[in-house]
């Protein structure tokens, strides 16, 4: 093994201190997005309408379902969740569409886990405010048309390709969440240790930012386990020094990479600049192929550690740096 890691799962910290901003103030990053958001959210409010749909898509952790409680927030809304693997059944969405009320907010994570038939029956109620149910079947079957509250439907999915065309032009806003830098997961992991009784030095949110891949979801769950370190020593700020110790008696990496993106990347190395498809490399990892597109791939694409050509992915020539080997140009196809 070239670099020992310890697993970074994707899991939310579900421990005390709900560490969720409340308010755009502590919504960190994301500003193109907030901007925008802000813009159609008064104009909606002055136009006393329901807010047009809302579509988020991006890697896992990014902020999808804190933005949506915000949204919620700031329309004076109430907001039901769930998630497409939950709605089972076109009754079952029959049900929570039923139950809304006027302006309500309904937050569907996962949303390109709908199956088909639960999918139709989104169509005429984001559309038309509308519930068409089939009665009976064959030539008997009659359609009974329900009106349904003005609602607002967010859809949140780390895949927007599996989305039907059908169901992802009905969201009148698109928005793609980006990764965020070191100095915005900073203020991040600074806010947040405040809130956990901690005062976090500069340097040491940096250290902790630097781990984070770029998703504060895991900056904050590093940010716990590193004031647990503190706690034993008594320290009332979380310094560098002790950050440093912590990660590395954590094994995190100080790339950030965790152990999916480690192996990947050893994967890639090992086939010598020969492009690899995704098939095999899900084999070799044993990992289903949707999460190392929606979760481990796009951190490492968008920071130049692997490409993407029509036949496969390569390893770049920032990996083969990281691991200290040499490029093989000649080997490239
Ligand atoms: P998933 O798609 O896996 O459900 P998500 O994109 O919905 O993830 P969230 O649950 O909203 O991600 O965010 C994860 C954690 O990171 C939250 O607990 C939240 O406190 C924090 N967080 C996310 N984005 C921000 C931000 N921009 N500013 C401050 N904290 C944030």
């Amino acid at each position: 093994r070239l670099v020992e890691v310890e697993q970074i799962s994707f899991e939310e910290d579900k421990s005390e201190v709900n560490l969720r901003p409340s308010s755009w103030d502590d919504y960190i990053g994301q500003e193109k997005i907030k901007k925008n958001l802000k813009v159609f959210i008064e104009a909606s409010k002055k136009r006393e309408e329901a807010l047009d749909h809302i579509l988020f898509y991006g890697p896992p952790g990014l902020g999808k379902t804190t933005l949506s409680y915000l949204i919620s927030n700031e329309m004076n809304s109430n907001i039901k969740i769930t998630a497409g693997p939950m709605i089972e059944k076109s009754g079952d969405l029959a049900a929570i569409l039923t139950n809304l009320e006027e302006g309500d907010i309904l937050f569907i994570d996962e949303i390109h886990r709908l199956s088909p038939a639960v999918e139709e029956i989104l169509y005429p109620a984001m559309e038309d405010y509308r519930l068409d149910i089939i009665i009976g079947s064959g030539p008997a079957a009659q359609t009974v048309k329900i009106d349904l509250p003005r609602f607002t439907l967010i859809g949140a999915t780390t895949r927007a390709g599996m989305l039907s065309n059908p169901l992802r032009e009905r969201f009148g806003m698109h928005f793609r969440m980006q990764f965020y830098d070191n100095e915005e997961l900073a203020k991040i992991i600074q806010k947040a240790s405040v809130k956990l009784n901690k005062i976090c030095a500069d340097d040491a949110a940096l250290e902790i930012s630097r781990r984070s891949r770029g998703t504060p979801r895991v900056a904050l769950r590093l940010l716990r386990r590193v004031r647990d370190f503190a706690e034993v020593e008594n320290e009332e700020t979380i310094i560098k020094q002790r950050c440093n110790y912590a990660l590395d008696e954590l094994g995190v990496n100080d790339s950030g990479f965790d152990e999916m993106d480690i192996n990947l990347l050893e994967l890639l190395v090992s086939n010598k600049g020969k492009p690899m498809g995704l098939s095999t490399i899900a084999a070799a990892l044993s990992e289903d192929e949707g999460t190392i597109e929606d979760a481990i791939e796009p951190y490492l694409l968008a920071n130049g550690f692997i490409e993407r050509t029509a036949r496969g992915r390569v390893a770049s020539v920032k990996t083969y740096e990281m691991f200290r080997l040499s490029y093989p140009e000649t080997e490239k196809v």
